[in-house]
């Protein structure tokens, strides 16, 4: 047995910053780093418990259930390196055209059985613009609000006019999903087809509709802990409402095909101190948590997450939704929704409400 001295101090530290963050104060980059640097096992257990209690202060032991059905698969015009369905690599991935509405109305069902409280719409190219492809997507969000079975959300890429954005909105679309992937300086390593500002601007259109922002990343595609930092702070000045945490999964034909995996000790640190920096938004764990956690996959909600993505992902499996229910019921948790509505922010996640403060950020990365 080898025994190792465990630094009180840290223990001390740790809670102090999860103290302040208990009582609605902001921690800094600095302290943040701080956090995402801790080593030991123990210290990051401390972590782990302090980020569960951030998590039940503001979320209590509420969990957002999402699921996703690929309506439009492969074939993408842009290079991101960790994806199946970019026309640059050979994956073998299956190739279709935008879905009828059969596809989305079983999604739905399914979801609605399961009581999953969203069923978002995932196209595989670059973005939509006005048109008839438009017209067709804002069919599919209006027969699936109608329906009544879930809350239909959306991620379809990069939007270039206000118009496209306002127009889901009127279609009944209350999310949007669009990752910003990784940190401003690591993100022309994962696609250089299009840019983070790109992205940004996206985002900037779709909260000026008044649409709820799903933005998150990847992590374990090469970046730094630095990266992973300035992510969520770029989050936090987005005003990001949900929040989707996916863990590379390498998939075979990508440049990111040998990716070495994070320990899952790392990724559960990543989560808590993702809690730590947004401690009122949905923090969602998405693809890639099978194949990365195995047996710890129940640790994510004790790191401070409060949503999962369940059902399978695109172009990858998941395990059954019947043992993610089963896991959140051991664990006290509860994932029933009514009204398919969100949680309670208060604010942004920077302190403000404004619905232009993705255009107003200040680049935290840059
Ligand atoms: S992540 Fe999206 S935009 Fe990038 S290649 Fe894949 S489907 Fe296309």
């Amino acid at each position: 047995m080898t025994a190792r001295t465990v630094d009180a101090t840290n223990h001390a530290r740790i809670a102090g910053l999860g103290q302040r963050v208990l009582e609605g104060e902001h921690i800094t980059r600095e302290q943040a780093m701080w956090l995402f640097n801790l080593e030991g096992s123990a210290d990051i257990l401390d972590l782990l418990s302090w980020a569960n209690r951030i998590r039940e202060q503001f979320k209590g032991n509420k969990i957002h259930l999402c699921s996703i059905v690929n309506a439009k698969a492969g074939a993408c015009s842009e290079n991101c390196s960790f994806c199946a369905q970019s026309s640059f690599y050979q994956t073998g991935s299956p190739k279709y055209g935008f879905v009828d509405p059969e596809p989305v109305f079983e999604a739905a069902d399914e979801a609605n059985k399961n009581g999953v409280t969203a069923v978002g719409l995932v196209a595989a190219w670059k973005g939509l613009n006005e048109g008839p492809m438009l017209d067709e997507v804002c069919d599919r969000i209006r027969e699936l609000k109608e329906s009544g079975k879930t809350r239909p959300d959306a991620s379809l890429g990069i939007i270039k006019s206000q118009k496209v954005a306002d127009r889901l909105k009127e279609a009944g679309l209350e999310c949007y999903g669009h990752n910003l992937e990784s940190s401003r300086r690591f993100f022309p390593q994962t696609c250089t087809t299009h840019t983070y500002e790109d992205r940004i601007e996206t985002i900037g259109y779709l909260k000026k509709a008044g649409l709820k922002i799903c933005s998150g990343g990847i992590i374990g595609m090469g970046e730094t802990r630095e990266d992973r930092c300035d992510l969520a702070f770029s989050l936090k000045e987005i005003g990001a409402n949900v929040v989707p945490i996916n863990i590379l999964n390498p998939i075979p034909g990508t440049p990111f095909e040998n990716n070495p995996p994070l320990p899952v000790l790392e990724i559960l640190k990543t989560i808590a101190c993702f809690r730590f920096i947004l401690p009122r938004q949905e923090i969602m764990i998405a693809g890639g948590r099978t194949v990365n956690l195995r047996d710890a996959q129940s640790m994510v909600f004790m790191a401070g997450a409060s949503a999962l993505m369940v059902g399978n992902y695109l172009t990858t499996l998941n395990q059954s939704v019947e043992k993610d229910l089963q896991m959140l019921k051991d664990l006290g948790l509860d994932p029933s929704w009514e009204n398919h509505g969100f949680s309670d922010q208060d604010d942004n996640g920077c302190g403000c409400s404004k619905t232009s403060c993705a255009t107003e950020m200040v680049t935290a990365d840059a």
